[in-house]
């Protein structure tokens, strides 16, 4: 299996080679050479199989260069239940992603944020930390990661690289910007190898802080500097997991239709989705959800696909949402283009000068059908709306992201098909707003008792790249020479 850049211009590399890397040479995303394939008695096969074989199943499809019993081993230590302890008591389900249904068989929500930090991002981050560690063992080397966080992001990645060998993280976070229980999840961990800076600043500050440090060549190579973000292929390969086990635990047969509904900021969930459909599971719909920030949702209505400037970009209630410019979007526009990277270069050549593109009167767009997406957009009332109203019919509290996917499931899903909502965070990350929805704070499971008491370890520095540099240099891990 060969992965090969979106643009064309860059060379094909293996699972392990893009694991440690951004974009393309060529300023492309990597992409599998093909879409391995899972006929309906490989699917039959799968039905019954537990998270960790799943993933192994389908891992070792993307990733066939590393040697059976290692990735056995990885997945085994990263998908069992006691890492994802915080499920729902009305599933009290020692598994890894349970389903929870509202209407059984009909609407249900597929539980992902039961790991260290409540959000989904928690289980292809705790693959990815397995990943990166096996990895760096394997050839001798090192990674300091460096990144920039507005909260939830950074506190997955630290807890996923917290303790593992041969790796150092630099997270940077904008002062006194994040609420009391996210600092606490970042700040409050006592590894050696998690370095949290407080930048005197907004989070775009600390953006521009890596962004400098990152566009300085020799600086990068000199100390192995290496992100955890959205595009990272490993993470999207892990996502591919959620569908396969979420269609399994919803459907009465193996072989019968169904949909998911996902809230989306940087496309990187739902776009797993699609290549999950792409393998040959059997998604009716993919059903795309966005708050007030609706840059994708516009795109699956009219064809348009325009970018917003960060300055106009809202501020949420569904803040892990307030994203409008989807990095991971560029995957799959190269799949609706029938995997042309000329074309797909030309798209992206007018995004630079126009700022938009437009597919609608393009043989792309008429076909486009054929992928299953369909999108909607929530607002802020909505969003309340929606927590209250499935409190007060099901007693299950939803999170504000869960409840964009919610809500607009309920307004265009294809009735045909039973639904599952993608559940990306707990309610217990997002007091106000359930407090707002339904008059009382979310609960909090125990171990999150009081953690804005424990000690914390951060370093605060102005909003300086050079500041950050010699922080860096003097904490970095460095090679033997
Ligand atoms: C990251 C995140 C999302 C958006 O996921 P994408 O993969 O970026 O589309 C939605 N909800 C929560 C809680 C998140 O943390």
């Amino acid at each position: 299996m060969h992965y090969l850049s979106t643009r064309g211009q860059a060379p094909q590399r293996r699972f392990t080679d893009i694991l440690l890397e951004g974009l393309a040479s060529d300023g492309g995303l990597y992409v599998p050479e093909y879409y391995p394939q899972f006929s309906l008695a490989a699917l039959e096969q799968m039905a019954v199989m537990p998270y960790a074989e799943l993933a192994y199943t389908i891992l070792s499809a993307f990733a066939p260069e590393i040697p059976s019993d290692d990735l056995a081993k990885l997945v085994l230590e990263t998908y069992h239940a006691a890492r994802y302890p915080y499920a729902r008591e009305s599933v009290r389900a020692a598994r890894v992603a349970p389903l929870t249904w509202l209407e059984p068989g009909r609407f249900g929500i597929l539980e992902l944020s039961n790991g260290p930090t409540l959000a989904f991002k928690d289980m292809a981050m705790q693959l990815l930390g397995a990943l990166f560690e096996y990895v760096l063992t394997q050839r001798d080397t090192y990674l300091n990661i460096l990144g920039a966080t507005s909260g939830d992001t950074g506190s997955a990645a630290e807890h996923a690289m917290r303790g593992r060998a041969r790796i150092r993280v630099f997270m940077l976070s904008p002062a006194g910007r994040m609420s009391p229980f996210q600092r606490a999840q970042m700040y409050s961990l006592q590894d050696e190898n998690i370095h949290n800076i407080a930048i005197r600043g907004a989070f775009d500050d600390a953006q521009d802080v890596v962004k400098a440090l990152g566009a300085d060549q020799a600086f990068k190579s000199q100390y192995r500097l290496g992100a955890v973000n959205s595009i990272n292929w490993a993470r999207i390969a892990a996502q591919v997991v959620y569908y396969f086990a979420g269609y399994f635990q919803a459907v009465g047969r193996v072989g019968d239709p169904m949909s998911f509904a996902v809230p989306s900021g940087n496309f990187g969930n739902i776009l797993a989705g699609h290549i999950a459909r792409m393998m040959g599971l059997p998604i009716a719909q993919l059903i795309l959800a966005t708050n007030e920030n609706n840059v994708l949702d516009e795109f699956f209505r009219t064809g348009v696909y325009r970018p917003r400037r960060s300055d106009e970009t809202f501020v949420t209630s569904s803040p892990s949402m307030d994203i409008s410019k989807a990095s991971n979007f560029e995957r799959f526009v190269f799949d609706l283009v029938g995997r042309d990277s000329q074309a797909l270069t030309t798209l992206w050549r007018q995004l630079a000068e126009k700022g938009a593109f437009d597919l609608k009167t393009t043989p792309y767009w008429a076909t486009s059908g054929r992928f299953g997406f369909v999108s909607g957009a929530n607002s802020h009332e909505g969003r309340v709306a929606t927590i209250r109203s499935i409190w007060k019919r099901y007693r299950v509290l939803i999170d504000p992201h869960t409840a964009d996917g919610v809500r607009v499931a309920q307004q265009v899903a294809d009735s045909r098909y039973p639904v599952v909502v993608l559940e990306t965070a707990q309610p217990a990350k997002f007091a106000d707003t359930i407090q707002e929805a339904v008059g009382f704070a979310p609960p909090r499971p125990a171990p999150f008792e009081g953690i804005e008491a424990a000690p914390q370890r951060v370093t605060e520095l102005p909003a300086d790249a050079q500041a950050v540099r010699r922080y860096i240099e003097a904490h970095a891990l460095r090679g033997r020479d």
